[in-house]
């Protein structure tokens, strides 16, 4: 009875408050509005990558109606693209985008996060990430920085890459000069290659004028677009150094947590969202520039030989333990890695590999 004499009340209070106009804003008005920035490592307009971290700064604002905003700045229009982790770490910026491996200088371990050579593929480090314990190894990894990462994409198997000659022996890398980041350039450098580090602007014309003998990118849709098959013939499958390299979105741990809950939420479930959104435009986008590459492009199409296959995931395995042995945390991430992927390696071998077996020779592409 109490309760009801109280509505009556109130409710007459707050009709009387509307008629004279002092009805007091709604709480949702009067809430904090938070504006951030966020600089990427990528190019303005690259698809997919900066396109996608724009997408997510937009959803953030559409799912928080306007309570949080960020304002996305490309590579080089606030920071370069390589100093991405540090405007995060130091709180100059509050979010940023890229890749874990640029930051293997700062934290070797972090290069477990991107991809891993003859590693998990996309469908097997969400896994990890998600239901595997990845993703707070990969905070521990960043906490000494003040940095909270998040998956928020991922290429899938990459392909390759492009090659001037026939590539037909592990041998043929020897002084070959190739564009190859990350683990996988290591593993080059071990077959006797030597590793070219280029910005994305300069390998289209170092490798017409081989300067470069070969250059990895990122798939079909990607490579389509720098033009790549009017230098190189040879274009190799599969990507065995990235099988599925995950972008990141990181955030400065002090504004992350200055954020009241809900927004914190809204954040991790857009990243989430975006990670998923990411590898669906790869897919996608992908198989149409593979035919286009293929039919109107006559790029000759080639299996690496099986096995160079075996001899490079031989260099691999071994690079990779002697990376672990540089450091405590990379040892320990590495270990976790080894363990998750030969556990969903296992069930993968009955489920996914098993399927692609029995449906290949359908979508086999015969050049
Ligand atoms: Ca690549």
């Amino acid at each position: 009875m109490q309760r009801r004499e109280f509505l009556k009340k109130t409710g007459a209070a707050t009709a009387a408050a509307v008629a004279g106009g002092a009805i007091a804003a709604p709480a949702v008005l009067a809430q904090k509005k938070y504006r951030w920035k966020m600089v990427t490592t990528w190019p303005p307009n690259l698809p997919v990558l900066q396109t996608g971290a724009e997408r997510f700064a937009k959803r953030v604002s559409e799912v928080s109606e306007g309570r949080l905003t960020i304002q996305v700045f490309a590579a080089g229009e606030l920071v370069p693209g390589l100093g991405v982790f540090d405007a995060v770490s130091q709180g100059t910026v509050e979010a940023g985008s890229g890749a874990a491996y640029y930051w293997a200088g700062k934290a070797p371990a972090a290069q477990w996060f991107s991809s891993v050579p003859f590693g998990l593929n996309a469908q097997g480090i969400n896994a990890w990430f998600y239901g595997g314990g990845g993703l707070e190894l990969w905070e521990e990894v960043y906490a000494p920085f003040n940095v909270v990462p998040r998956p928020q994409g991922n290429t899938g198997v990459q392909m390759g890459g492009w090659f001037r000659k026939k590539m037909e022996t592990l041998g043929d890398f020897k002084g070959l000069k190739m564009r190859i980041p990350g683990l996988g350039g290591k593993v080059i450098a071990k077959a006797g290659g030597t590793v070219v580090l280029l910005a994305g602007g300069e390998i289209f014309t170092s490798l017409e004028r081989g300067v470069l003998d070969a250059t990895e990118w990122v798939g079909p849709l990607h490579d389509l677009r720098m033009g790549f098959y009017k230098a190189a013939p040879y274009y190799y499958y599969p990507g065995w150094h990235e099988p599925g390299t995950c972008l990141e979105v990181i955030f400065n741990k002090k504004a992350y947590e200055s954020l009241p809950k809900d927004l914190q939420l809204i954040i991790d479930a857009v990243a989430m969202e975006t990670n998923l959104w990411s590898l669906s435009q790869f897919e996608a986008g992908n198989g149409a520039a593979l035919q286009e590459l293929i039919s109107k492009h006559k790029v000759e199409l080639i299996r690496f030989p099986e096995p160079m296959m075996d001899e490079l995931r031989k260099l691999s395995m071994e690079t990779l333990e002697e990376e672990a042995d540089k450091d405590k945390e990379s040892r320990k991430v590495h270990e976790a890695f080894k363990k998750f992927k030969e556990q969903v390696g296992v069930w993968g071998s009955v489920s996914e590999n098993a399927y692609y077996n029995v449906i290949a020779d359908k979508y086999s592409l015969k050049g």
